[in-house]
């Protein structure tokens, strides 16, 4: 046998197989997915992600418009019936110059620096940025998982982003609900759910938006808890 002539290829013991770099995935790779920095289900649930995001952008945005526009015109329309929208942070957040368009942007212009091609100056508004970014993001993913070492992160922001949208979208923030965690079950391709759970004081029952599980009365929510110790390790980001 020749004697190995580059130090590595003394340590087999120390190969780990390629896994996803998505934080919250990190499956191992397949062999025909190996050269890739993720793995397929990341790169499919991102892309469903990113489409979704213009239409939950104006949604979000049409009720941010009414809660301003109610605010400003609430001492004028005296004679008005309907009650102003309560303005919530969650919804002026993402909506935001801090929210989902620049969150996009920050991803683009990352991906943009790695690929070597120029950084725009974007100057339009959130409502025609959206879309934007992500055509951009939609038609560049692929490259992305292909070569992007960061990738992962990336992938990891946007389901961050998407869910955080689908929450403010479908009001889960109201005032008397509880954060409890995000939810702990597996799709069927082992990707955690991971939709942020809240509860109510005034029902015994939890509801999952996300995948529609439902747990009901105490024992059912000791067994959440477990689940959400288990499948987030001390330490996990959040
Ligand atoms: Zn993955
Ligand atoms: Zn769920």
């Amino acid at each position: 046998m020749p004697h190995p002539t580059t130090p590595a290829a003394g340590h087999d013991d120390d190969y780990a197989w390629p896994t996803c770099s998505t934080p919250t995935c990190g499956r191992p790779l397949w062999t025909n997915e190996s050269d890739r920095r993720a793995c397929h289900p990341c790169e499919d649930k991102t892309r469903q992600r990113l489409t979704e995001l213009p239409s939950l952008f104006t949604q979000l945005n049409t009720t941010a418009q009414h809660m301003r526009g109610t605010r400003r015109t609430s001492s004028t329309l005296s004679g008005s019936k309907t009650p102003p929208l309560p303005l919530r942070a969650d919804v002026l957040n993402l909506t935001g110059p801090g929210g989902i368009a620049h969150r996009l942007q920050t991803i683009e212009d990352a991906w943009r620096a790695h690929l070597g091609r120029r950084i725009g100056t974007w100057a339009g508004n959130p409502t025609q940025a959206v879309p934007v970014h992500v055509q951009f993001l939609v038609i560049n993913l692929q490259r992305a998982v292909d070569t992007y070492d960061s990738v992962g992160q990336d992938i990891d922001d946007i389901r961050r982003l998407h869910t955080e949208t689908v929450a403010a979208v479908t009001g889960e923030h109201r005032p008397g609900r509880i954060q409890i965690g995000p939810c702990p079950i597996p799709y069927a391709d082992g990707t955690l759910c991971g939709y942020p759970l809240t509860a109510s004081t005034a029902r015994h029952r939890i509801q999952c938006p996300g995948c529609g599980t439902r747990w009901e009365g105490i024992d059912d929510w000791r067994t959440l808890r477990a689940a959400q110790n288990a499948a987030q390790p001390a330490g996990a980001a959040a």
